[in-house]
């Protein structure tokens, strides 16, 4: 369990809340395309309402790189959240992010109003967590609320660097119940524990693979990863994505596997074409083969048939199921069959699931599969990094219980 002060253990009556949210959603031509982020920060948001607090929000969209990007503004977030939280959330259009509008805001203030400040991006100081930007938010408020799981894992002003300038900080719902879903998991699990990872490069999830396989019962490999695993066997991949330098890696993870008793589940068959798909979603003949017999000129884009079956049974079993990564190029509707195959499996079992933010997360609200898992996670990049067993600089800020 998470040994951080959440909402729930301070006052805030009449006083000035500044709250780190993750509002980093998809835009297009100024609207915003998936607002899952906006409707997962509502929980802390009105409880502080509720209590009496001078709520001002604050988070980063996109990478405008430190400086103002108007296509990058925070401006259509206040006004989806004022929908969705049925009263007014001011914006404050400072591009120096605190600046007069920010200010007089936050002085004029009544108990139980919102504002929202700039994207935090804008300043080129926050993602290197530098003091004046750090001391600049910090003068807007009285307490500090994180519930910004997305950026859990980096040290930016606005999450870490505020703290030292704030007597009270704390976490929100939101990080709570992010840190406890995949803590339990990963430290408590109730068991058959099964991990699911997949996406591109062995190289991106090596401590990933290494922290889970010590932890679950079954890791199940997917996606391009699983070819680099292949190749390991001594199978022909052909031109399937291949990380050459990581061979040795799954060797050991596979000879690592042996001697913990885990099993580790790779692909048994896979879908091939003759070159990845240009553009992505591109019509394509694709065969299904075993996947110890991959043509030489042959590319590996998904999970088979047979592997789809047999990683959905696995995950049938389960008591708790992770998952991060997709099973192929899911973007192609012919190439999403086997990450369709995993999420309907997830959405068929009584175990806790748990997604991991990021491609599985958006293939699991594109198939209408979202309300049917434990939890989906806000954050790709922090899910990792905890699955990693990494400490997340966001989280360690807030003061402990
Ligand atoms: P990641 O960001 O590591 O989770 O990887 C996600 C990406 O992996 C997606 O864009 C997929 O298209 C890609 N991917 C999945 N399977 C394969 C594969 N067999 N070959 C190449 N790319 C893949």
């Amino acid at each position: 369990m998470l040994n951080k002060k959440s909402v729930d253990d301070i006052n805030v009556k009449g006083k000035k809340v500044l709250v780190r949210c993750d509002f980093n959603v998809p835009l297009k031509d100024g609207k915003i395309t998936d607002e899952n982020r906006l409707v997962a920060a509502l929980p802390t948001i009105k409880k502080l309402i509720a209590d009496g607090g001078r709520v001002i929000l604050c988070s980063h969209l996109g990478k405008p790189k430190g400086e103002p990007k108007p296509e990058l503004s925070l401006a259509p977030v206040a006004k989806r959240l004022s929908e969705l939280l049925g009263q007014e959330v001011k914006f404050a259009a400072d591009p120096e992010v605190v600046g007069p509008n920010a200010r007089a805001a936050a002085e004029a203030m009544k108990d139980g109003e919102v504002i929202l400040l700039e994207n935090t991006r804008y300043r080129a100081e926050e993602t290197k967590n530098g003091e004046a930007f750090s001391k600049e938010l910090a003068s807007l408020c009285d307490v500090f609320v994180n519930d910004a799981f997305g950026t859990a894992h980096r040290a930016h002003c606005s999450n870490v660097g505020v703290t030292q300038f704030v007597d009270t900080s704390v976490v929100g719902y939101l990080m709570q119940k992010e840190i406890d879903f995949l803590g339990n998991a990963v430290d408590n699990p109730v068991r058959p524990f099964v991990a699911i990872l997949g996406g591109a490069k062995v190289a991106d999830k090596l401590n990933v693979i290494a922290n889970l396989l010590e932890k679950c019962d079954t890791l199940i490999i997917g996606g391009g990863m699983a070819y680099t695993f292949l190749k390991a066997k001594g199978y022909e991949v052909g031109t399937s994505l291949v990380d050459d330098e990581k061979i040795g890696y799954c060797k050991e993870m596979m000879e690592k596997a042996e001697k913990l008793g885990k099993k580790l589940l790779l692909p048994v068959d896979t879908t091939i074409a003759s070159a990845f798909p240009n553009p992505i979603d591109a019509q394509i003949e694709v065969s299904v083969v075993d996947s110890d017999k991959i043509p030489a000129d042959m590319m590996g884009l998904d999970i088979g048939p047979k592997t789809a079956e047999l990683y959905a049974d696995a995950a049938k079993t389960a008591k708790t199921v992770v998952w991060n990564g997709p099973m192929g190029v899911f973007e192609n509707p012919i190439l999403a069959k086997g990450t369709i195959a995993v999420a309907k499996a997830l959405a068929e079992t009584d175990a806790t699931t748990i997604i991991g933010g990021g491609d599985s997360a958006a293939a699991v609200n594109q198939l209408g599969f979202g309300d049917k898992m434990s939890h989906i996670s806000t954050g790709g990049g922090a899910s990792l990094e905890f699955l990693e067993g990494k400490e997340l600089p966001g989280v360690a800020a807030a003061n402990d219980k």
